[in-house]
C-alpha cells in the first residue's frame, strides 16, 4: 500500500479522499490555491502545499505545479477527485511519466471515453445499449447529413464529439432546421473544444437519468454496485440523487449491470467508473462514461456498505477488489441533497462568510462537507458546500429522515438551496418517484409563470 498520497482537488471531495487515506493509514498531502488556505482539509492535512493563486487555471489545473508538489513531498500516488483534472488523459499521462501512480483508469481509457464517438463504438461492441445515432462523426456533405438524420428519425440531437459539461449539444425537431443547427454547433464545438467533429443521436423527449457504478481491478475483476437515479437536474447539473432507482426491477438491474461489467473487462477498465444512461420506456441508452469518482457516490456507499474511494486507492496500489459480485448486496435506500451556496430560486451564487453552521445528525444521516462556522466560501469555484445523505430501510424512510435532517440544519451568512430541497421533498411527483430529467426545470418555469400572473 502507498505511504503517502497527494490530493489534487479542493472542497468536500478533498476532505472525502483525506478521510479514506486516514482510514487506510496513508499520509496525505493537500495542494491548495491561495483562496483555499483556510479550508478544513488543509488544516487537517499531514502536509499542504500552496500551488498558486485563486484562479483554477493557475492552481488546480496547473499540472507542473501539482507534479512538483508531489515531488517535493515524496508522495507516491495522486488522487484527482472529480472535476478539474480528473478526466484529463494528459494529466494522467504526465503523472505516470513523472513516476507517480494516477488513482484512476489508464490514460488511454480516459482518452477513449473523452471522445464520445469512440466511447459509443466501444460500448456498442461490448453490448451496452446506446441511443440510436450516427455510426461515426458526421460527413461534411449536407445531403449526407440529412440522409443520416432521416434514418434516425426526428427529433434528433446534434452533439460535439469532444463535448462535455452539458455544452456542445443542440436538439433539432424538423428537417428544415437541421442544416443551420449543424453549422452553428460545429462552430461552437470548434471554439469550445478545438474539435469541430459532430455526431447525431435520437433525441429522447422525457427520459430519466440512471447511472451504473462499477469498480474494476488490474486482475480482470469487475463488479457493479447497482445504480443511481440522478434525474433531478437543472441545466444538466444534478442536485438530488438516490439509490436504488425507483421502480427498477432486480432483473433490469442485473442485466444492465452485467453489460457494464462486460464492457469494463473488454476495455481493460481500472478503478471506479460510472456508465451514464438515459432511461425511457424500460430501456437503457448509454450516453457517456465518467472515468472518476462522482459527487453522488455516497448514496451507493450507503446501500452497499462499500467504500468506493478506498477501493479506488486499493486498486491503484495493485490490490484485487475486496468484494465479488455475489457479495454485493443492496440494502435500503439512500438520498443525497447537494447543498449549494446559492439563492434557492434564482440560483445566483452566494459566496461569503458562514456565520452559523449547524449540520444535521442522527441515525442514517451522513454529512460530507468541508465548511465550518466562520469559514468563507470563496467566489472562485463551484457553489457546492456539502452533501447531506439520508439512509432508510425504504425510500419513504429515507425521505422522512432527509426532511428531518434539512429541518435541523441551520446555515447563516450565505444563502443555500436548502429551501428548494425541502420543497422538492414535499412534492407529490417527487415523493412518488421516477420523475424525468426535465421535471425540475418545468416545475420552476411553472412557478415563475404563476408569480408573474400574481
Ligand atoms: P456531457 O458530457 O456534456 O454532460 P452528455 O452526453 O452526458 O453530455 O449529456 C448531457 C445531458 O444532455 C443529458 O443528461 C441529457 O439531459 C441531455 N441529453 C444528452 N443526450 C440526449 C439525447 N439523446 N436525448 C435527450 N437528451 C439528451
Amino acid at each position: 500500500m502507498f505511504k503517502k498520497i497527494l490530493i489534487a482537488n479542493r472542497g468536500e471531495i478533498a476532505l472525502r479522499v483525506q478521510r479514506a487515506c486516514r482510514d487506510l493509514g496513508i499520509k496525505n498531502v493537500v495542494v491548495h490555491s491561495e483562496a483555499d488556505r483556510e479550508a478544513k482539509y488543509v488544516k487537517l492535512a499531514d502536509e499542504s502545499v500552496c500551488i498558486g493563486p485563486a484562479a483554477s487555471s493557475a492552481s488546480y489545473l496547473n499540472i507542473p505545479a501539482i507534479i512538483s508538489a508531489a515531488e517535493v513531498t515524496d508522495a507516491e500516488a495522486i488522487h484527482p477527485g472529480y472535476g478539474f483534472l480528473a478526466e484529463s488523459a494528459d494529466f494522467a499521462e504526465r503523472v505516470e511519466k513523472s513516476g507517480f501512480v494516477f488513482i484512476g483508469p489508464r490514460p488511454e481509457t480516459i482518452r477513449m471515453m473523452g471522445d464520445k464517438v469512440n466511447a459509443r463504438q466501444a460500448m456498442q461492441k461490448a453490448g451496452v445499449p446506446c441511443v440510436p445515432g450516427s455510426e461515426g462523426p458526421l460527413p461534411d456533405e449536407p445531403e449526407e447529413i440529412l440522409a443520416i438524420a432521416r434514418g434516425i428519425g426526428y427529433p434528433i440531437i446534434i452533439k460535439a464529439v469532444g463535448g462535455g459539461g452539458g455544452r456542445g449539444m443542440r436538439a433539432v425537431h424538423t428537417e428544415a432546421a437541421l442544416k443551420n443547427a449543424v453549422s452553428l454547433t460545429r462552430a461552437e464545438a470548434d471554439a469550445a473544444f478545438g474539435n469541430p467533429a459532430l455526431y447525431l443521436e435520437k433525441f429522447l423527449e422525457n427520459p430519466r437519468h440512471i447511472e451504473v457504478q462499477v469498480l474494476a481491478d488490474e486482475h480482470r475483476n469487475a463488479i457493479y454496485l447497482g445504480e443511481r437515479d440522478c434525474s433531478m437536474q437543472r441545466r444538466h447539473q444534478k442536485i438530488m440523487e438516490e439509490a436504488p432507482a425507483p421502480d427498477l426491477s432486480p432483473r433490469q438491474r442485473a442485466r444492465i449491470g452485467e453489460r457494464c461489467v462486460e464492457a469494463c473487462r473488454r476495455i481493460g477498465y481500472r478503478g471506479a467508473g460510472t456508465f451514464e444512461f438515459l432511461y425511457a420506456d424500460g430501456e437503457f441508452h448509454f450516453i457517456e462514461m465518467n472515468t472518476r469518482v462522482q459527487v453522488e457516490h455516497p448514496v451507493t456507499e450507503m446501500i452497499t456498505g462499500i467504500d468506493i474511494v478506498e477501493q479506488q486507492i486499493r486498486v491503484a496500489a495493485g490490490e484485487k477488489l475486496s468484494h465479488r459480485q455475489r457479495e454485493v448486496e443492496l440494502r435500503g435506500h439512500a438520498i443525497e441533497c447537494r447543498i449549494n451556496a446559492e439563492d434557492p430560486f434564482s440560483f445566483t451564487p452566494s459566496p461569503g462568510r458562514i456565520t452559523t453552521w449547524h449540520p444535521p445528525g442522527g441515525p442514517g444521516i451522513r454529512v460530507d462537507s468541508h465548511v465550518y462556522q466562520g469559514y468563507s466560501v470563496p467566489p472562485y469555484y463551484d457553489s457546492l458546500i456539502g452533501k447531506i445523505v439520508a439512509y432508510g430501510e425504504t425510500r419513504e424512510h429515507a425521505i422522512r429522515r432527509m426532511r428531518i435532517a434539512l429541518s435541523e440544519m441551520a446555515v447563516e451568512g450565505i444563502m443555500t438551496n436548502i429551501p428548494l430541497h425541502q420543497e422538492l421533498l414535499l412534492d407529490n411527483r417527487v415523493i412518488k418517484g421516477g420523475v424525468g430529467i426535465h421535471y425540475l426545470e418545468q416545475k420552476l418555469a411553472l412557478q415563475k409563470k404563476r408569480e408573474e400572473i400574481r
